[in-house]
């Protein structure tokens, strides 16, 4: 299961040490934090992000420090199964540089009809609240990483 969950103000993490639960905040996710209880650094999550509601993605893609990568998917979408531990890899790389969210067009029909989501999977990288590209279709990590990579450099968009 995933362990990372989102509020209004910030990504709730799990110290690996001591299991408390840590509010990194949006606008902080570029640095580190320390657990409130044992002070153990924690850094932003290296695992996808399960985004459930327009308040949270508006939230995340608007306050995120980092960009944020979000795959547009659904269950019963075979190549999105295929594209889940491709970007599990990409998380992990991406730990501190950007984060990755997840979008299941099922429960999240609001978002998906917002962004005019008409195939999955989909992916779509958002700078400051804006989408800055987007491409169909499964792709394994290392064509993501090429895909994000022209919009990671600061300053460009
Ligand atoms: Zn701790």
């Amino acid at each position: 299961m995933n362990s990372t969950q989102l509020d209004d103000h910030g990504v709730l993490v799990t110290c690996p040490k001591c299991g408390q639960r840590n509010r990194l905040k949006y606008d902080k996710l570029a640095g580190t934090g320390r657990c409130g209880k044992c002070g153990t650094e924690l850094t932003a999550p290296g695992e996808p992000i399960d985004v459930a509601s327009d308040l949270a993605f508006d939230a995340l893609t608007t306050r995120s420090a980092l960009p944020v990568l979000v795959d547009f998917w659904a269950p019963w979408c075979g190549p999105c199964k295929m594209v889940a531990p491709e970007l599990n890899k990409v998380a992990r790389e991406g730990a501190g540089k950007w984060l990755v969210a997840k979008v299941n067009t099922e429960s999240a029909q609001n978002l998906a009809r917002r962004f005019r989501i008409n195939a999955i999977p989909t992916m779509a990288l958002f700078k400051n609240g804006l989408e800055v590209t987007r491409q169909v279709g499964a792709m394994a990590a290392p064509a993501i990483r090429k895909f994000l990579e022209p919009y990671l450099k600061n300053g460009k968009s």
